[in-house]
């Protein structure tokens, strides 16, 4: 058995380019996509049903410093800097402070979480080659590494960025990389060196998270302006029925749903997204003991410690606080049970502030504090939804040759994965 990968995370058949496509969204993967199009003098409208562009993208403005609703920054990829030079967008980078990452194990911040016997095994472990292929992330790390280095290293890290534990996240779906590896190599090691032997490192790579002065929003407003003539909002758009006009739907999968009347809209609605919540704390930075600069810290599991993870948003960005003894962290959460959700948001901060204090040791209360929930914030990336984009495509490319779907629950979550999509999806 190999494992299989899309062409385009842009799901459906060929579009016509030469007619206009109609965009169903202006999230940020609506508009990276219209900005695309837009640069390739391809036919196109924006259509968004709330009264502002950016979806679940933006940043809020408070009285110490900003706080990101979702994403903090976005990792480089060509496309994307592109957009933002064409843009005139500055991008910032991040400070050199910020390249330490911690794990954090025995309710300490480490850089690495394992002891040498631990990591010995588990490099061990990984040369030896194998015969199975893994379906979720955490059969991939116990077979090819271990218990350990799944709990405390793999297990922490993807749930900061797709917000699922090892035994629901799809292998093949989040680790598309290392999958292509294994269809080709039994041995991860080898493959692996191979790899790095064959990889040509891009010269222009900037390393680490990037984004810009004022926040995301900064993006959000720029490709507003850009594509303001192209934009209606107020505007909710079902092509449900509609066969004759192009449309690609940048709506999440649960909204999307209702432009189908078949198996595709049982589909989409069995896609399953994670409620999260992300809460940006200011602290004077003398309160908080036990701290170090860095990008920020990953929690395993096994601590028994809510928060998924901290990021140290005033170490990694200029522009974080609006004076220079003040810290912003920002602190992750999945509502597994659906307890946290229903919390008020000075219960929720109480919360928070306990499991800050069995990392950090912090004097008094956070100067300020700023939430957004997200009942349905991340698409989780299961083996079933690694099994759905096969089947999506398949459907659309039969029955509906007019419509494409897109956004983060098409193979690609993150800025960077969407907009290297929406550069592909005009060149294709
Ligand atoms: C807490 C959190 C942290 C994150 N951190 C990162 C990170 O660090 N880096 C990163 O790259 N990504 C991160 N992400 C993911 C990233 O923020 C999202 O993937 C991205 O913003 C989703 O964009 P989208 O355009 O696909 O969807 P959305 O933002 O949901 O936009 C969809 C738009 O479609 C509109 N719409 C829906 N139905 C219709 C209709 N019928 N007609 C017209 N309009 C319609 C909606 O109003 C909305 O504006 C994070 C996400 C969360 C929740």
């Amino acid at each position: 058995m190999k494992y299989k990968f899309l062409n385009s995370s842009i799901l459906g058949a060929d579009l016509n380019k030469k007619k206009s496509i109609n965009i169903i969204g202006g999230g940020i993967s609506g508009l990276m996509l219209g900005y695309h199009l837009k640069k390739a003098n391809i036919p196109f409208k924006i259509f968004e049903k709330s009264d502002k562009v950016g979806g679940i993208l933006g940043t809020k403005k408070c009285k110490n410093g900003i706080a990101e609703q979702t994403a903090n920054g976005t990792l480089w990829c060509p496309a994307f800097i592109n957009m933002c030079n064409d843009l005139g967008l500055e991008i910032l980078k991040p400070n050199s402070e910020s390249t330490a990452r911690f794990l954090v194990r025995d309710r300490q911040l480490r850089k690495m979480p394992l002891s040498i016997l631990e990591l010995a095994n588990a490099v061990t472990k990984c040369m030896f080659p194998k015969n199975n292929k893994p379906e979720t992330l955490r059969a991939f790390g116990e077979q090819f590494f271990n218990k350990r280095m799944t709990d405390y290293l793999l297990e922490p890290a993807f749930l900061g960025i797709y917000n699922g534990l090892g035994d629901e996240l799809s292998f093949p779906g989040t680790m598309s990389m290392l999958a292509k590896i294994l269809n080709e190599h039994n041995s991860l090691a080898f493959g692996g060196i191979k790899n790095l032997f064959n990889h040509k490192k891009d010269p222009n790579k900037i390393t680490g998270t990037l984004c810009f002065k004022n926040g995301t929003q900064d993006l959000v407003n720029s490709l507003q302006e850009y594509l303001y003539k192209e934009t209606e909002l107020n505007a909710e758009i079902n092509p449900f029925g509609n066969k004759t006009d192009q449309f690609v739907s940048c709506a999440p999968a649960y909204a999307a749903k209702d432009f189908f009347d078949d198996d595709l809209r049982v589909v989409l609605d069995s896609i399953n997204y994670s409620s999260n919540i992300s809460m940006t704390l200011f602290f004077e930075k003398t309160k908080i003991q036990n701290f170090k600069e860095g990008f920020g810290c990953l929690i395993s599991r096994k601590e028994n410690i809510g928060i998924l993870g901290v990021l140290f948003n005033s170490c990694i960005f200029q522009h974080r606080v609006f004076s220079e003894g003040l810290l912003s962290l920002t602190c992750i959460m999945r509502d597994f049970d659906g307890s946290l959700q229903e919390k008020t948001d000075e219960s929720l901060l109480e919360f928070v502030m306990n499991d800050l204090n069995k990392i950090f040791k912090i004097e008094g209360q956070a100067k300020e504090f700023s939430i957004s929930r997200w009942p349905k914030g991340i698409p989780l990336y299961t083996p079933q939804l690694y099994q759905n984009w096969f089947e999506i495509n398949a459907i659309l490319k039969n029955r509906y040759k007019n419509i494409n779907l897109f956004g983060n629950y098409t193979s690609q979550i993150s800025i960077r994965g969407m907009c290297t999509e929406a550069d592909k999806f005009v060149g294709s």
